[in-house]
């Protein structure tokens, strides 16, 4: 009993959402102020989109995904309100800002869209047609709801 308790302490314990910046890679030390600025902004819609208590780890990667048109991708835990959001920096570099702040936005809404998206997806094989179909889906919605006039509204006013 006093185990369950303890536990429940220690998953309810992360009251404010902390943005832990991983300086594992060497572009953190070389893109300095891109990756302050990539924090920065994540807090602020880690904010507005009312994600406080979850602890996000982001990361700034120097992998070459220009080719790919990767810029960014992001797992999520949220049984633990846990989540690891990976910048890829060079291609990234490469979008206009507007493009930036939506991927902000795209990222962190799929912390919100896991619990669904996620028992979708890990029931098919990936590569299988019905995977490649609920990616579709769960892209889609999460690329729709980065894209809302609203957040067009709040970019002026920064
Ligand atoms: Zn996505």
């Amino acid at each position: 009993m006093m185990r369950w308790v303890l536990l429940l302490l220690l998953l309810w314990a992360p009251l404010e959402a902390q943005v832990i910046v991983d300086l594992e890679t060497k572009a953190y030390v070389e893109n300095t102020a891109q990756a302050k600025h990539i924090v920065a902004r994540i807090r602020e819609y880690v904010t507005l989109m009312g994600l406080d208590g979850w602890r996000i780890y982001v990361q700034m990667r120097d992998v070459n995904t220009v080719d790919s048109g990767i810029t960014a991708s992001t797992s999520a835990q949220p049984q633990y309100r846990t989540a690891h959001i990976s910048f890829y920096l060079r291609a990234f570099s490469k979008l206009a800002p507007m493009h930036q702040e939506e991927a902000y936005r795209h990222e962190l809404f799929h912390l919100l869209v896991w619990p669904v998206g996620r028992p979708l997806t890990s029931r098919f094989k990936p590569g299988s047609e019905a995977y490649g179909f609920m990616m579709m889906l769960r892209e889609g919605v999460v690329t729709n709801l980065a894209r809302m006039k609203v957040w067009e509204t709040h970019e002026l006013r920064r």
